[in-house]
């Protein structure tokens, strides 16, 4: 026999049984970005390989060592996207969305990055991705953490989740301050691990993300970039954590928070949590003013952030409740050939006249307790059976199969009545 091909690496089905959990948090997701008033983009999942170099940086982990990067037929290099910022500024400037005009747009859908599989952590896995242009004050920052924080609340993991909050100010201050920590860094060069040695030179902000146990003393010690921050940067923090702290939203200030990426500015954020090890964050994002210039159009303002849904997901995976979301409302049951061709037409006038109604019919023939196997299994509420007696007599056995009730026999014009309630 041949051998079975498998799926990639790092790279997963949702199969049938998982995927009403998504469907569940999808429709919460569309729900409450409906509600703040935001747009779909529906984006390529392949661009220009320089797309992501101009835009990621070629100093990040991202560029440097985790892209499915390829030639297309002509020789041109394209790229997976691993994230979808970049995609969508370039949409937005291609078809002159940026111009004097401000843009809530959201986005869903798969990113694509070579890391090490573990738990958490994918070679293809699903964000959404959430973005605003043109707007220049910190409520819309702060809008964008409310938008998230509802959207926890619907699912009900708020209390596993901590908002940390950083300040990165602007390109000039950073500077001054990269100084400082270059300086710092340099001072304490012996007690860099290897990564972090590299990065002096190249992004010696990104030092401060370190992982490395060893590094943490040295790292807590470093001088903080809010000291470096001018009036107008520490005004636009400001504006945003009273905003937040008016609404009850608790944060925690975390000076080492610099999410890596050049073009960010003033505001970032991220949602923690303390349940997935360490794959911890669940959303991340924050202002990044500086990319759309970058790319090549005026400079703009932009806030945003990702999401990673199978994070979201393994919260969610204790949630019995979502365990058994059911599919069906009614399965049909048919016995005798005069049944199975009576079955079909009564379907389709139950599905016509009672909105929402959702009917799985038996295909194909079968015993009773066969197709009432089938009924139980299909997680109906109903059986509704329908035989010789029920088909001349134009009535419907209706069994109830979560509850105690008796099962009945009614007019179509009943059953109709029995599921509109
Ligand atoms: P991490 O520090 O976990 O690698 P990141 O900084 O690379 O995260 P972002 O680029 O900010 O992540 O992406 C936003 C969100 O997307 C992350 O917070 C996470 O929830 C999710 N995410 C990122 N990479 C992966 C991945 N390989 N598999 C699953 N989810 C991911
Ligand atoms: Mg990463």
């Amino acid at each position: 026999m041949a051998k079975n091909i498998q799926a990639i690496r790092g790279m997963h089905d949702v199969l049938p049984e998982q995927s009403a959990r998504w469907q569940f948090v999808e429709q919460h997701i569309r729900d409450v970005l409906s509600a703040y008033g935001y747009q779909e983009i529906r984006l390529p999942i392949v661009e220009k390989t320089e797309l992501f170099k101009r835009s990621i940086g070629e100093v990040t982990d991202i560029v440097e060592k985790e892209m499915y990067t390829f030639d297309d037929r002509n020789g041109e290099s394209l790229t997976l996207r691993p994230e979808g910022t970049a995609g969508c500024v370039r949409a937005c400037l291609e078809h002159g969305l940026l111009h004097n005009q401000t843009h809530r747009l959201w986005y869903f859908g798969q990113m694509f990055r070579y890391e090490r599989p573990q738990k958490g952590r994918y070679r293809q896995f699903v964000q959404l991705g959430v973005e605003t242009y043109g707007m220049a004050d910190a409520d819309i920052d702060a809008e964008l953490i409310l938008l998230s924080h509802r959207l926890w609340q619907r699912l009900g993991i708020s209390d596993t989740l901590e908002l940390q909050l950083n300040s990165l100010g602007t390109t000039a201050e950073r500077v001054v301050y990269r100084e400082l920590l270059v300086e710092y860094f340099t001072a304490n060069v012996e007690q860099l691990d290897e990564d972090s040695q590299r990065r002096l030179l190249s992004n010696p902000l990104r030092i401060l993300d370190t992982k490395n146990p060893d590094m943490q003393v040295l790292v807590e010690a470093a001088p903080k970039l809010m000291d470096s921050l001018g009036a107008d940067s520490l005004a636009h923090f400001q504006q945003l954590t009273e905003t937040l702290t008016a609404l009850d939203i608790s944060y925690k200030l975390n000076t080492r928070l610099v999410r890596g990426l050049d073009y960010y500015s003033k505001t970032v954020f991220e949602w923690v949590t303390t349940e997935l090890g360490a794959q911890g964050t669940v959303c991340a994002g924050g202002r990044y003013d500086g990319l759309i210039e970058q790319l090549g159009g005026k400079p703009n303002h932009a806030v945003g952030f990702a999401m990673g849904m199978e994070r979201i997901l393994a919260l969610l995976e204790n949630r019995q409740d979502l365990a058994n979301i059911q599919t069906v409302d009614a399965y049909m049951i048919l016995v005798g050939d005069a049944a199975q061709k009576a079955g079909v037409v009564l379907a389709e006038k139950l599905r016509d006249s009672v909105p929402g109604f959702r009917l799985q019919m038996h295909c194909g023939s079968g015993s009773f307790k066969s197709q009432f196997k089938k009924a139980d299994k299909s997680g109906a509420q109903y059986a509704l059976i329908l035989a010789e007696d029920e088909v001349v007599n134009e009535t419907i056995g209706v069994k109830f199969l979560r509850t105690d009730d008796e099962q009945r026999t009614v007019s179509i014009a009943q059953l109709i009545e029995l599921l509109d309630s």
